[in-house]
């Protein structure tokens, strides 16, 4: 029998919240971040009265100066439970800009210093498993989907053998690192789109990268399944309604709705609600069996430290605070 040697700390729900450091060539005198303290961050509102400042909690804060190994050496213990056979959801969240996809993927000039969640998680599944090779065999395997107005092109099954699957989308059986590198960058390709281009689709769209992990115990022969979903979530910026019309107007509809509907099934199953609202959206529906339950949840939050952005700022931290 297995054990997760790692504790899980307190509770299955997590938040950190990472701040985007000022970018080379930025004036970097005036951050609305006004100090950040153990799990603490507080913010200078720039109310136009005197001045404003708001403090939030989350379960830790990585200021502008953390690095991609430091903010995915708390992220670690979720990689090995996988293993285990849990369920593990790592989302991005914040206004386009503030750093989802640099936490989550990397910047576009990767190196493997500057390698994200989603690389770091995948090189140390195939570490862990390598570790228990005598023990165990595993079989990995990938699926990579977009979401973009409610639908994710491809149909979502519930069923009650096989749980939440997407039938058609290419799962991808990968054996090392260097496999996933090469399914990851063929997807980059396959958008044959250009950069501006896929900023501006990826502001728009949810983007999942679903691990499957099949465990046999050998010496016993029982085996388990556990998977991760790795999802960097469409940008959260409030649209004015005044300005934006037909198609962008629906589409910043669709993301309001799935992201406060993604909101409201954590903050649900942080407040152990008898209640799940998970049908209120595709991307809850498709994530079902990795929210609540057993499973393991751990969302990044990101802030831009401009002025310019403390609206989008302070209603980031207090979406939040609520599922913290
Ligand atoms: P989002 O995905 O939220 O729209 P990006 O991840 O694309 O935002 O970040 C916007 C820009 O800021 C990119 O050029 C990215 O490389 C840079 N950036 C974001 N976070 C950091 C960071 N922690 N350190 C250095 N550069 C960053
Ligand atoms: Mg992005």
């Amino acid at each position: 029998k297995l054990y997760n040697q790692v504790q899980d700390l307190k509770g299955k729900i997590k938040v950190y919240c990472r701040v985007k450091p000022f970018l080379p060539g930025q004036y970097d005198h005036l951050s609305t971040v006004d100090h950040i303290e153990e799990g603490t961050i507080c913010i200078n509102t720039l109310a136009k009265n005197g001045k404003g400042r708001k403090s939030f909690n989350f379960n830790k804060v990585f200021g502008p100066s953390a690095t991609q190994e430091e903010v995915f050496s708390d992220t670690q213990p979720l990689i090995r439970s996988v293993l285990d056979g849990y369920n593990v959801c790592i989302f991005a969240y914040g206004q386009t800009g503030s750093g989802k996809t640099f936490t989550m993927t990397g910047p576009r000039d990767l190196t493997e210093h500057s390698q994200g969640v989603n690389y770091r998680a995948l090189r140390d599944l195939f570490m862990f498993a390598e570790q228990r090779k005598y023990s165990f065999l595993y079989e990995v395997s990938v699926q990579m989907l977009e979401i973009y107005n409610e639908q994710c092109t491809l149909e979502i099954r519930n069923s009650s053998q096989t749980g939440v699957s997407v039938p058609d989308a290419s799962l991808v059986r990968v054996a090392s690192t260097s496999d996933i590198i090469d399914l990851m960058n063929l997807g980059h390709r396959n958008r044959a789109v250009s950069a501006t281009a896929l900023n501006e689709r990826s502001s728009r769209s949810h983007s999942c990268l679903t691990v499957h992990v099949q465990g046999r115990d050998l010496p016993t022969g029982s085996s388990l399944r556990g998977c991760m979903h790795l999802v960097d979530l469409a940008g959260s910026e409030r649209v004015d309604k005044s300005e934006v019309t037909g198609d962008r107007l629906k589409e910043a509809q669709h993301i309001n709705r799935s992201l406060s509907a993604l909101g409201d099934v954590i903050s649900s199953l942080a407040q152990k609600s008898s209640h799940v609202p998970y049908r209120n959206s595709k991307l809850t529906q498709l994530l079902q069996d990795s929210l609540g339950g057993q499973a393991k949840t751990l969302m990044f939050v990101h802030i831009s430290p401009e002025p310019d952005a403390v609206g989008e700022t302070i209603s980031t931290l207090k979406f939040a605070e609520r599922v913290a």
